[in-house]
């Protein structure tokens, strides 16, 4: 590929050229109504697309692979190739042929580079969730600073926050940014972090962190906005924040996308969850990696694209604003207060277009009439909205109102000059309203009805002559001529007729004239077409101008849509899943009383059978912070575990909350560590992860935090798990002094736990019915007697020999501790075990159910041959193993 350009052709040469400017991205080479890809991209793409590699020509002796997607087509090619982790430039003619040609027969068609298509950079629908954000981040640290910030080009969203390594994990996890930019050797650094959240990362050059030309780059992007607080940031911020626009720079070459002005994020105001405990908890996506099973999939009500991001932003983002939180909950009150006036804003904003995305492909140049459209809808459905509700009282909702309430010009303008239904594309043409612009209506009309203009003419010359029989007509020697009888020639030749016609030809019957008029409307009519369509172009770009002068406006208006959108829906939600108004303050409180988990409540719901079982959490002010949770496997600790921490989250996040009342002191950190996992990928064991997520907790809650443990220890020896666990309950009690649930199968920690101030003891219920466990789901002050787990591993299908085994291991197990013996000693006395030897002895329950049977019986009663039936009804019994 580095030939000497005289070996090859001049358009290889000027794809070589242009292939060295971008070695790490797939070069679309634009090639009439193709995009092709030579080389070692063809063979990339060909195998990623599963399409057909072919040849074409010879590079330096060599066949050059060659591979094609129709230019038409290519949105779903690139969204393959971008999903499977490519970068893609797009590289299109800058003139046709025919203009190329005029520099020469050789003359190569200018190409260029319009754009790097990159997974953090897509605007196009077709590329991207409309339920969800796409961002670009890059994270800078000077000195000893460091900050994150991120942005998503689709939207115009810009933030930034200051971002120490700490909370890097915590922040990645919950922008999940498609593409991180990083610099070496901040890169190298803080690669263990970015991989563990799985961000896929784009290095760039130290210069792009330059934050002494951020400032610059900053104020040239924002101009157009006025007071933006440029000089408010750090040296950081600036830093992370100029490295995304020089990217957007290189990536969109040169053509800025509209953003808005950064929003300052103060770590202070938001709520820290860490990797692990997003996970843990479920928010986006379910353990299984989907999202359906994700506590996001249950409490979405949304009805528009904007404000499902919304709620994916407050979700994954909760914070530690009272008096913002209680906004939210007002707006929910408001409108919970008048269910008919709910359903008649939600219904109106079902027709909700997506703004914000219409907006950015405008402003970047890729947007097509349907953009101009969806602008001139959401303008439309503001002002219907603005108009149905009266909420001054309310800081959101009157927030909202001024935010819908735009002035009228814009709207206006889009409503006179758009057709209601338009084609996608401005080449297609079809877009302007007929009557906007009278040029155009004229066009068109040559173009559509050319056979009622010719007649129009026909009749005026009619009458200008006073020939009846002239006649208007078309030939494709002449083109269109007038022509009347030969009998009015005199007439027609002499002045003053003659000055106006002009003679053509005579016939043997008729003479041919043509005026000017007719030739220019001749020549009007054979443009009409191109002409019609370049009006069209230039009004689009008319309107494209006066949309992008009034993005503040739209903005507002899509915000004050998405928030709607997203009261309406947390309004919905609570009405019909009965969920309430949690009271919040800067206690230390949690008082949860009939809390449910939502994920878990829908998912019994959906299988139609166990209601769930509401239960109570109050820990903090009034008694203990932590509560140390014991019960059997199955009885739902993670479940109790989860759901309070969701609780709490939830109100946060400005919703209301599944329980009967709701008391929460604001949280400052949430942390879990929920189940056992290995992390083989990154040489951990199940052990390992879980002393890294305890040691997380251990070193970084605060007094504020919220903290659920599900099992400590249970990954190594019974002694040193159940000492990790004891020295992990003491730590969190006295240092920590954080609130936290518990759970546990060491029954030793809940004598402990007795002693310890702060500290209390719970059970989940469970019923012993005929040795059976029957799950109550029911969490009550105390500790849990046993454990259950030989009955819970039955239920599970152990083979019967095996739980048989397992309980006599037990019995003498807890009958030697009991007498005080040594577990060695009952190691060695117990009989060894014997799959052969084990009779399938009738279980307990078996002998329970042939007891109870025959307590049916009355011996005197029955006849021989019932008395047969039941000998073998017994029989059967004795043989059943449940
Ligand atoms: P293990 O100790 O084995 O991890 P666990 O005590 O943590 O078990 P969970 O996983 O929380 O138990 O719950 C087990 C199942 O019990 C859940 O999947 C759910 O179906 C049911 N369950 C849990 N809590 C409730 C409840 N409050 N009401 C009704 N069903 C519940």
């Amino acid at each position: 590929m580095t030939a000497p350009k005289s070996a090859v052709t001049p358009m290889m040469a000027q794809y070589l050229d242009i292939k060295r400017d971008h070695p790490d991205a797939l070069l679309f080479y634009r090639m009439g109504d193709f995009y092709e890809l030579f080389f070692e991209d063809a063979q990339a793409a060909a195998a990623a697309l599963d399409i057909a590699l072919t040849k074409r020509g010879k590079h330096l002796g060599e066949d050059i692979p060659m591979c094609g997607v129709p230019f038409h087509a290519a949105d779903g090619y690139l969204q393959t190739l971008i999903r499977k982790g490519f970068r893609v430039a797009v590289c299109e003619q800058q003139e046709n042929p025919a203009e190329a040609r005029k520099r020469g027969s050789k003359a190569v068609v200018k190409r260029a580079v319009e754009r790097v298509v990159t997974p953090g950079t897509l605007t196009e629908d077709s590329l991207l969730q409309a339920r969800h954000s796409n961002f670009l981040a890059a994270f800078a640290r000077v000195r000893d600073d460091a900050a994150l910030a991120w942005l998503d080009i689709s939207t115009g969203d810009f933030s930034v926050t200051p971002c120490t390594p700490l909370r890097l994990g915590p922040d990645l996890a919950r922008i999940r940014p498609a593409e991180l930019l990083l610099a070496d050797p901040v890169a190298s650094e803080i690669a263990a972090i970015v991989s563990d959240i799985g961000v896929p990362v784009t290095e760039v050059l130290l210069a792009s962190f330059d934050s002494s030309q951020a400032g610059k780059r900053l104020a040239s992007v924002l101009g157009e906005i006025k007071d933006h607080p440029t000089d408010t940031f750090g040296r950081a911020e600036l830093s992370a924040m100029g490295a995304l626009l020089d990217y957007l720079d290189q990536t969109q070459k040169g053509q800025m996308p509209l953003l808005r002005v950064p929003r300052r994020i103060d770590p202070v105001t938001t709520v820290q969850i860490d990797p692990a405990t997003r996970r843990n908890l479920e928010l986006t996506h379910a353990l299984s990696g989907g999202r359906a099973g994700s506590l996001l999939s249950v409490v979405d009500r949304t009805v528009t694209p904007a404000g499902a991001r919304l709620l994916e932003h407050r979700l994954t983002g909760p914070i530690r604003d009272l008096e913002e939180i209680r906004r939210r909950h007002d707006a929910i009150d408001f409108f919970l207060a008048d269910p008919a006036l709910t359903e008649t804003v939600r219904a109106a904003l079902r027709r909700s277009p997506d703004m914000d995305r219409a907006l950015q492909r405008l402003s970047l140049g890729r947007g097509g009439p349907r953009d101009l459209v969806a602008i001139r809808n959401g303008l439309r459905l503001a002002s219907d909205l603005s108009g149905l509700f009266q909420a001054e009282l309310l800081d959101l909702l009157s927030q909202v109102r001024t935010d819908l309430t735009v002035e009228t010009s814009l709207k206006e303008l889009l409503d006179t000059s758009l057709k209601e239904e338009t084609p996608l594309l401005v080449r297609d043409g079809d877009f302007v309203a007929p009557g906007y612009h009278a040029p155009l209506d004229e066009l068109r009309q040559l173009r559509d009805q050319s056979r009622s203009v010719v007649a129009g003419m026909q009749g005026t010359y009619q009458t200008d002559t006073g020939v009846g029989a002239l006649k208007v007509k078309h030939n494709n020697v002449l083109g269109y001529f007038i022509e009347t009888p030969a009998t009015h020639a005199e007439r027609m030749l002499s002045a003053p007729l003659s000055e106006t016609f002009i003679h053509r030809q005579t016939t043997a019957n008729a003479v041919r004239f043509t005026t000017l008029e007719l030739s220019e409307l001749e020549t009007r009519i054979l443009n009409a077409g191109g002409e019609a369509l370049e009006q069209e172009r230039v009004i689009f770009e008319h309107l494209r101008q006066k949309v992008i002068g009034r993005a503040a406006d739209i903005w507002a208006c899509a915000r004050a849509i998405a928030e709607l959108d997203l009261a309406t829906a947390l309004t919905d939600l609570a009405a019909t899943e009965g969920w309430v108004r949690p009271k919040i303050d800067d206690s230390r409180t949690l008082d949860v009383i009939g809390g449910r988990h939502p994920v878990v409540e829908r998912s019994l719901k959906q299988q139609g059978g166990t209601r769930f079982v509401a239960n109570d959490c109050r820990l903090g002010d009034q008694g203990g912070s932590i509560w140390l949770l014991t019960g059997p496997n199955m009885a739902g600790k993670s479940t109790f575990l989860r759901q309070n921490a969701i609780i709490a989250l939830l109100a946060q996040m400005g919703a209301f909350v599944p329980a009967r009342s709701a008391h929460i002191g604001l949280v400052s950190q949430f942390f879990s560590r929920v189940g056992a996992a290995d992390d083989l990928a990154r040489g951990r064991s199940t052990f390992m992860v879980e002393m890294v997520e305890t040691a997380a907790i251990l070193n970084q809650a605060d007094d504020r935090a919220l903290v659920i443990l599900d099992e400590i220890g249970r990954g190594t020896a019974t002694y040193d798990g159940l000492s990790i666990a004891w020295a992990t309950l003491e730590h969190l009690n006295a240092v920590n002094r954080c609130r936290a649930l518990f759970a546990t199968h060491y029954h030793e920690l809940t004598q402990h736990a007795a002693r310890l101030d702060g500290v209390e003891n719970a059970t989940v219920a469970v019923k012993d019915w005929k040795d059976e466990v029957i799950f109550l789901h029911e969490v009550r002050k105390g500790a849990a007697d046993r454990s259950y787990g030989v009955q819970v591993a039955k239920l599970a299908g152990l083979p019967q020999s095996v739980v048989d085994r397992a309980r006599d291991v037990l019995d003498s197990l807890e009958q030697a501790e009991r007498e005080g013996g040594k577990i060695k000693a009952v190691i060695d006395d117990l009989p060894l075990f014997s799959a052969a030897a084990q009779e399938p002895k009738p279980t307990k329950v078996a002998e329970t159910r042939i007891l109870d049977r025959l307590a049916d019986v009355n011996p005197d009663a029955v006849t021989a041959r019932q008395a047969l039936d039941l000998l073998y009804e017994l029989k059967k019994l004795a043989g059943s193993d449940d």
